[in-house]
């Protein structure tokens, strides 16, 4: 194909540890990456990135591919505009020959933008152009001329035909700037402006152009506020205001505010706060939390303190869970909006109300139980029902724990009796329930892992027949495998991991990232479980042996009776002669 090395060229400019990073919660895992899928629920990390390979994986839904494919399903783009989006990314012009589609959407967009950038420029004229009422009301909410221009605050005059006039005299068909959404269709043909006698508001996208307008009303229109109608280049539920003039402040601090108004996002960076962004019209979604994590994932949402304020707090749990994010929730003093709160406990007002801010699960205990109202029971298991799936959904054990114990205390319930129902729900569900597994796979496992960090171990192992110390199953089953051949093979290991549904794979990876990795000395570990292993099968050759004994005693057959005893002897003696297993590290 003619334009395969472009598309390798964009592949290659995309490294896909740092790409699915600036997503994804990456951890390493021997020579890979792991992380949650984030393409299924899961608590145990089974999604791998290889740097060597440049492809990811999944093993608990095996989901899988290069840096395209991933960006494909990521932000559920077709291959075309996923290429496009990772050429840009690297800075690689657009080479490859656009079908006739996507050729007519880019032309559409382009003149899309081009109307939305006449409208900006008219709209800033008139409120330069020293339009009384729009300055007084703009300085009256603390707006500079600084913040004026950084945020391209513009005015609408009351007239319908403002800026359809400008657009005749720049000859923009008229489909276009109702396509945009600033010119209102009539009935019968022609049309009118949309925004008039407003402050507008340019939203802008980080290295794009301006894609829609809000506009706050200066006269007695009853919409306070407008925004632009959805269009090609503007989707509300995934666009946020100000991320363009906030992107670097967010990336300095990590940390991201997130308010629910234009004009509260503008006061806020007018005071100090540079972090801020604004969803328009419209809750937080999920596209929007993963727009904002791609710049950090540490995100505090200020609401207010009314009921619909606590209703859109609760309502971010959807769509902030499994997102890997830290959400907490701040909450502004009743009858307060972000500009009354600066106006009248200045800037440690604001800031005090942010350190006050509750991890957004703890507030969600707290709001549904002051819901539930009554402190009977019957009413506090109700509110806990509605908590749990927000237990259920943390990926990591650990905060799993924090969580039960936290809901616990608030529910004034035994932690045991929240586990519990957390466990029922989830059954009811048909989740996996989080993974018993026994002693034995975790040293099975850990000796495979040190494995295949220490090639220079498998003689060891040879020598000692380990793989006669596995407990039978699959990890035995590759265990011999190995040994069996002349010398230690990567691929028969990754193999038998990968084999069937790659469970042992996910296994694996999720104990190397929580814990073998992290082990400071390896070799004493490796020697550990060694063992071990060799305890248990020593257990197990012991229990046979004995229920042997057990079944001649209760047939009474005395003979049989005296040979399975004289069997156990032998093994107990044998045990002791086996010679220790003690590896140690040859050095070279
Ligand atoms: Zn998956």
């Amino acid at each position: 194909m003619s334009d395969r090395g472009y598309i390798d060229r964009v592949r290659e400019a995309n490294d896909i540890v740092e790409y699915i990073g600036e997503v994804l919660k990456l951890r390493r895992a021997g020579g890979d990456y792991a992380a949650l899928c984030p393409f299924h629920d899961e608590k145990t990390p089974s999604f791998t990135v290889s740097p060597r390979k440049q492809i990811f994986y999944c093993f608990g839904c095996g989901v899988g591919g290069d840096v395209i494919a991933f960006a494909m399903r990521y932000d559920n783009l077709g291959f075309g505009a996923a290429l496009e989006a990772l050429a840009k990314r690297a800075g690689i012009p657009p080479e490859r020959p656009a079908t006739g589609a996507e050729q007519r959407a880019a032309a559409e967009r382009q003149q899309l933008l081009e109307v939305n950038r006449l409208a900006q420029e008219a709209f800033a004229g008139w409120l330069r152009g020293g339009d009384e009422k729009a300055l007084k009301y703009a300085r009256h909410r603390g707006l500079e001329d600084a913040m004026i221009d950084r945020f391209g605050l513009g005015y609408a005059p009351p007239a319908w035909d403002g800026l359809m006039r400008r657009f005749a005299t720049a000859r923009v068909p008229l489909a276009r700037a109702i396509e945009a959404g600033l010119v209102v269709a009539r009935q019968g043909g022609g049309g009118y402006d949309r925004f008039r006698d407003r402050l507008t508001f340019p939203i802008r996208e980080p290295g794009g152009g301006v894609v829609a307008f809000g506009g706050r009303t200066l006269g007695d229109d009853s919409a306070k506020y407008l925004n632009s109608p959805e269009s090609l280049i503007f989707k509300k539920g995934e666009t946020l205001f100000a991320l363009d003039v906030s992107q670097n402040e967010i990336r300095r601090r990590d940390a991201v505010l997130c308010v629910e108004g234009y004009m509260d996002a503008i006061t806020l960076h007018g005071h100090g706060f540079g972090h801020t962004v604004a969803v328009l019209g419209t809750a937080l979604t999920r596209q929007h939390v993963r727009r904002l994590k791609r710049y950090s994932t540490n995100l505090t949402l200020l609401f207010d303190g009314d009921a619909a304020g606590l209703r859109a707090a609760l309502r971010a749990l959807d769509v902030t869970l499994n997102e890997g994010v830290v959400v907490t929730v701040a909450i502004l003093p009743k009858g307060h909006d972000p500009d009354s709160l600066l106006k009248e406990q200045g800037v440690g007002g604001l800031e005090g109300c942010l350190v006050a801010a509750l991890p957004l699960f703890e507030f969600a205990v707290r709001e549904l139980l002051a819901q539930a109202g009554g402190s009977d029971l019957a009413s506090r298991l109700k509110a806990l029902r509605q908590v749990l799936p927000v237990g259920r959904s943390l990926k990591d054990a650990a905060e799993q724990r924090l969580f039960v114990d936290h809901v616990a205390a608030a529910f004034d319930l035994p932690a045991e009796r929240v586990a519990e129902e957390m466990a029922g729900g989830a059954e009811e569900k048909g989740r996996p329930q989080p993974a018993t597994v026994p002693a034995v796979l975790e040293a099975e496992l850990g000796v495979l892992w040190f494995l295949s960090q220490h090639p220079e171990s498998f003689e060891f192992l040879q020598t000692h027949r380990v793989d006669n110390d596995l407990a039978p199953g699959p990890v035995r089953d590759l265990m011999a495998d190995l040994l069996a051949r002349a010398a230690f093979s990567r691929e028969i290991l990754e193999a038998g991991l990968h084999a069937g549904d790659g469970a042992l794979a996910g296994e694996l990876a999720r104990r190397v990232l929580t814990d073998f990795a992290h082990r400071p000395d390896p070799g004493a570990s490796f020697n550990d479980w060694l063992q071990a292993l060799r305890r248990c099968r020593l257990e197990r050759e012991k229990n046979d042996l004995r229920e042997r004994v057990r079944r001649a005693e209760a047939a009474g057959d005395a003979p049989a009776v005296r040979v399975e005893l004289k069997a156990l002897q032998s093994h107990r003696v044998a045990s002791k002669d086996l010679p220790p297993l003690n590896w140690q590290c040859k050095k070279k």
